[in-house]
């Protein structure tokens, strides 16, 4: 993995040109002010300004050092007290080490011979003539009154810390004789310091992170057991430090409407997506190919989807072999405390990846009834929203932000949506008990879900469950399932709305134990059909034929003692199919007698 994010980091990944300036030694910095200082070291002014990107030294784990001619002002001035003198000291070693270059002199001047009115003077007019204490914390550089470019700026200075930089390297590189374990070459040395730290990653309280620590029992990631004493150059520890900080951040920002029109600004990532308070995924492709499936997942629009699924069951071999050649990539990252954890690695040729969009896309459609369309139609859940049915509520009716299986759940639909693996059955469990605790029960999302679980898990073999309400030849437990919500509609026919119907007292009983459970369920049903048929007694005859009909394929007598967890599944499945379609077929007779 750490190969693939340092090829990402050594790819010139926003368009810019090659320019001398592009190197190792170099990085670039924000910078928050200027000191304008005369060529005789005389201190000028402070010009703060709003934070922007500068070329300077790169630094890696900056803690002990300081930046040739950009720093804080610990550093730059010793400002702070005790705490700064070292850091101050630091900076000006790094300026006797540069002093031959006459670039420099101006600044020496200013901090040694002409000491009065430059370093002692600025030190004075500092918290004057910075009022922002933004800009206090900042980057600050030195600039020649009257000169537009900063002297850290300047080409000869810039020169000059690359081949400082090349002259280390090389004596390292000739002290060692290891090859870097990601590049496999030895043109950078490999050196026993922290990498660079990784910004973004959610989760806990820290905001910066390592991901590769030589730090013991530091590095705590199943995956990547092992790299543990590996061996990473200083050029790969770089670009793959920078590689993952631009997955984690890149995006631009986007305008959103809510529902009343008014608009919101949002930050749209390009590369990432988060799931709960601790987890984010980025993912890119080697060719850096747009990914309007990703969005697919989190957002399917039904005409785009049908679109993949025609376009990736009738693809031309030309274009799998346009696709194979790219590589689709993404990793799963988890904060806690200093460290990341890598719960997942994905690697699949984007050709297989788009095969397994559009799979994911059909084990995951389901019937759902529209009352505004007064239609059923084909329901894609949204990736998260399948994760979140697996989430436990409150007893308000909220989300359980505790419940840490929503970003574990999530990393494992990704993984499955994505490589077209099957889930674990733990899922199963979990979203059954949610839709027993539940007040809403099975909902569409967690019938998709069950659907995809047990689908991927039967591999074909067994019984499939299909988008629509099953016909023929199917499972006891199916069959129960769609009794057991036959015979919640005759209650509701007799009783009306009550607060606790059959379903709230009897369905996890009735999926798990079937035999005690329905033997109960009819001798409630006989009285129900009984209040009914002197009611209305047209719709309890229909109803009773229609309960009568389903009681036919299987032997009422004999129900298994218990259902298994996949029987289980199949239950709440054959009774959500079996809702949809009483909501379908029940609708459709109402609007043909209003015609
Ligand atoms: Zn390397």
């Amino acid at each position: 993995m750490i190969k693939e994010v340092s090829d990402l980091g050594k790819t010139n990944r926003d368009g810019k040109t090659d320019n001398e300036w592009i190197h190792d030694a170099l990085k670039e910095e924000p910078i928050s002010m200027e000191i304008v200082i005369t060529k005789d070291g005389s201190y000028k002014e402070f010009k703060p300004f709003e934070k922007k990107m500068t070329i300077a030294e790169a630094i890696t784990a900056k803690k002990g050092k300081a930046r040739l001619l950009l720093d804080k002002v610990e550093e730059v001035l010793c400002y702070g007290g005790e705490g700064s003198k070292r850091k101050h000291e630091l900076f000006l070693e790094k300026l006797t080490k540069y002093q031959d270059l006459c670039e420099l002199t101006p600044v020496l001047a200013f901090y040694h011979e002409n000491k009065v009115n430059g370093v002692e003077k600025a030190l004075k007019e500092f918290e004057a003539a910075v009022p922002d204490e933004k800009n206090r914390k900042g980057n600050i550089a030195f600039r020649i009154f009257g000169e537009g470019i900063r002297i850290h700026e300047e080409p000869e200075v810039l020169r000059r810390i690359i081949s400082e930089y090349e002259a280390v390297q090389k004596e390292l590189l000739a002290n060692t004789e290891k090859k870097c374990s990601i590049c496999g070459k030895s043109d950078y040395p490999v050196e026993d310091i922290p990498h660079g730290m990784i910004k973004k990653v959610p989760g806990g309280q820290a905001r910066d992170r390592a991901l590769v620590s030589y730090n013991e029992n530091a590095f705590e990631s199943y995956e990547l057991e092992g790299n543990n004493n590996s061996s990473i150059c200083t050029n790969c520890a770089r670009t793959y430090v920078e590689g993952l900080n631009w997955l984690l951040k890149e995006g631009n920002e986007i305008i959103l409407q809510n529902k009343k029109g008014k608009e919101k600004k949002a930050f749209r990532y390009a590369h990432r997506k988060n799931f709960g308070s601790d987890t984010a995924m980025v993912y890119w492709t080697r060719k850096n190919a747009k990914l309007s499936e990703i969005d697919q997942l989190e957002a399917p629009n039904p005409d785009d989807v049908a679109r993949l699924i025609e376009s990736v069951a009738t693809g031309t071999a030309r274009d799998s072999r346009h696709l194979e050649t790219d590589q689709f990539y993404s990793c799963t990252l988890s904060g806690s405390a200093a460290r990341i954890a890598v719960r997942d690695w994905i690697e699949t040729s984007l050709y297989d990846f788009r095969r397994s969009v559009a799979q994911w896309f059909k084990d995951i459609a389901i019937v759902e009834y529209d009352a505004d369309l007064k239609r059923s139609k084909t329901h894609y859940a949204r990736l998260y929203d399948l994760a979140r049915s697996c989430q436990r509520k409150n007893s308000d009716g909220s989300y359980d932000k505790d419940d840490t299986s929503l970003a574990r759940v999530a990393t494992y639909l990704w993984n499955a949506a994505l490589k077209n693996t099957s889930l674990p059955l733990w899922m199963l469990t979990k979203v059954l008990q949610r839709a027993r605790l539940d007040q809403y029960g099975v909902t569409v999302d967690r019938a998709a879900l069950i659907k995809l679980i047990l689908n991927r898990h039967s591999k074909g073999g067994e019984f499939m469950i299909t988008e629509k309400i099953e016909q023929g030849l199917r499972p006891v437990a199916y069959v129960c399932g769609q009794i057991f919500a036959k015979l919640e509609s005759i209650q509701y026919a007799a009783l009306g709305d009550r607060n606790s119907g059959i379903r709230e007292r009897y369905f996890t009983y009735a999926m798990t134990s079937p035999a005690s459970a329905f033997g109960r369920l009819f001798n409630l049903n006989s009285k129900h059909f009984t209040k009914l048929k002197n009611e209305k007694p047209g719709l309890a005859i229909t109803l009773d034929k229609e309960l009568r009909a389903l009681c036919k394929d299987v032997d009422i007598n004999s129900f298994p003692a218990t259902f298994l967890l996949e029987e289980q599944g199949q239950f709440a499945f054959g009774y959500y199919h079996q809702k949809q379609a009483q909501f379908s077929g029940t609708k459709s007779k109402e609007t043909k007698e209003e015609v």
